[in-house]
């Protein structure tokens, strides 16, 4: 992916029609003007989209404030009202940030808005192909919100005017605090294959596109196993009980998912792949179901949850699992040396800028708890990644929490192992920790 050049957009102030008082006695309350507030928190974010006219609402509830305002990432959205509880709101979009005129509350505030989106190829929003990707922080292509990985929200969608002849799939809710990239819909000639349900009642599906069908079912096969084993061994699922991979018809080339729970993306070049399968739904424990703080923990998200499809893969299909751990071992031997993993600073890195977006922290990630696995007992790791879920579930968590759990858990203090695999330039050889 590569960042994103937004042609810088004119100033837009809204205005407000004051409805006139009988009562002269009452206060006359002036407009708050628009203020920037970056640390008024998004609670909820209901969207309605209709794919054809190219509008949209969203309906967004902030916590309380201290302090006057609010500030949303906006993109080149073409914000046209404002309102809260049927009265205007003033804003101003500025560049890529909306601010708005609320006062400080010691209550949530709920705000509705009404806009228009432009498409976006190149993964940075919204495709004319049918499929949104807004990860890492493209979020304001599509729609208001925080694209800081550790913000959480809880999500409503509703995606209307797809073709006649085509199905937008996406979760109508989100019912646990999600990052900003978490939400998602793809259109197309989709049929919905039901793969089984899991111990704790979670039905497993695929959405496939035509001439797909056998191919989610290769990828598919061991699903449902390992999505049972997560949420047996982590701890229980967040994000619903209906669950699965949708076929999405990515660029050609774009190999892999993404993991918009409760209804991931694979693109089709990867459809038939199980570890893909596996590494998209295990992101509804660690990515989603706990976020990062800071993009410098990026590692925590995908470096677990690589461990995580092979382990899971181990257990329920372990000819699959081999296969898989071969496939790392040939990922890690082409890796750069010179690649970050794990930077030690947090909202100083840009993700995509500055290179964490590599398959080093996926892969030297994997290697690492897999290293701590042949030391103190895979079981144990298991343990260790229970107890950090439901330590950390729903909301942000760091690599160093995970360490110090690990620590906590087996006993063993793998800060040294943790150095040469994360930290160190070169490269260790894949084995049990010293
Ligand atoms: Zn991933």
């Amino acid at each position: 992916m590569s960042a994103a050049m937004h042609a810088h957009r004119a100033l837009v102030v809204g205005f407000t029609v004051l409805a006139a008082c009988g009562d002269p006695s009452e206060p006359v309350h002036e407009p708050v003007q628009p203020t920037a507030n970056l640390a008024r928190e998004i609670i909820d974010t209901k969207l309605v989209f209709d794919v054809t006219a190219k509008t949209a609402t969203a309906t967004i509830t902030f916590g309380p404030a201290t302090e006057p305002g609010a500030s949303l990432e906006s993109g080149d959205l073409a914000i046209s009202t404002v309102t809260s509880d049927g009265a205007d709101v003033l804003f101003a979009a500025t560049g890529k940030q909306l601010d708005l005129g609320l006062a400080a509350s010691t209550e949530n505030l709920t705000v509705d808005i009404a806009y228009t989106w432009q498409n976006h190829e190149n993964f940075e929003g919204a495709s004319k192909n049918g499929y949104t990707l807004v990860w890492p922080y493209f979020c304001g292509n599509v729609f208001p919100c925080h694209s800081a990985p550790s913000d959480g929200t809880t999500f409503t969608l509703d995606v209307q005017g797809a073709p006649a002849g085509q199905t937008a799939v996406f979760p109508p809710e989100i019912p646990g605090e999600a990052p900003s990239y978490q939400i998602a819909w793809a259109i197309g000639d989709y049929t919905q294959l039901d793969l089984g349900t899991t111990t704790a009642g979670t039905l497993v599906s695929m959405w496939h596109l035509p001439n797909d069908a056998m191919k989610a079912m290769t990828g598919g096969a061991h699903l449902v196993a390992a999505f049972d084993w997560l949420e047996k061994t982590i701890g229980p699922y967040r994000f619903g009980n209906h669950v699965g991979t949708v076929d999405v018809a990515w660029p050609r080339g774009a190999f892999g998912g993404m993991e918009h729970h409760p209804r991931w993306h694979v693109g089709s070049a990867a459809i038939a792949d199980e570890e893909t399968n596996v590494h998209e739904a295990a992101h509804g424990w660690f990515g989603d179901g706990i976020r990062i703080r800071c993009w410098e923990d990026f590692v925590l998200s995908e470096g677990t949850v690589s461990y995580l499809a092979a382990r899971a893969l181990d257990v329920v299909a372990p000819t699959v699992g081999a296969t898989v751990w071969q496939g790392y071992a040939t990922d890690l031997a082409s890796l750069s040396p010179t690649d970050p993993v794990w930077p030690q600073s947090c909202g100083v890195v840009d993700v995509i800028e500055d290179n964490l977006f590599s398959r080093a922290p996926y892969m030297r990630g994997a290697f690492f708890y897999k290293a701590v696995a042949d030391k103190v007992g895979a079981d144990k790791v298991d343990a260790a990644l229970h107890a950090f879920y439901m330590a950390h579930g729903g909301g942000a968590a760091t690599m160093q929490e995970m360490l110090e759990t690990i620590h906590d858990v087996t006993g063993y203090d793998a800060t040294a192992c943790a150095q040469t695999w994360l930290k160190d330039a070169a490269i260790p050889t894949p084995g049990a920790c010293p």
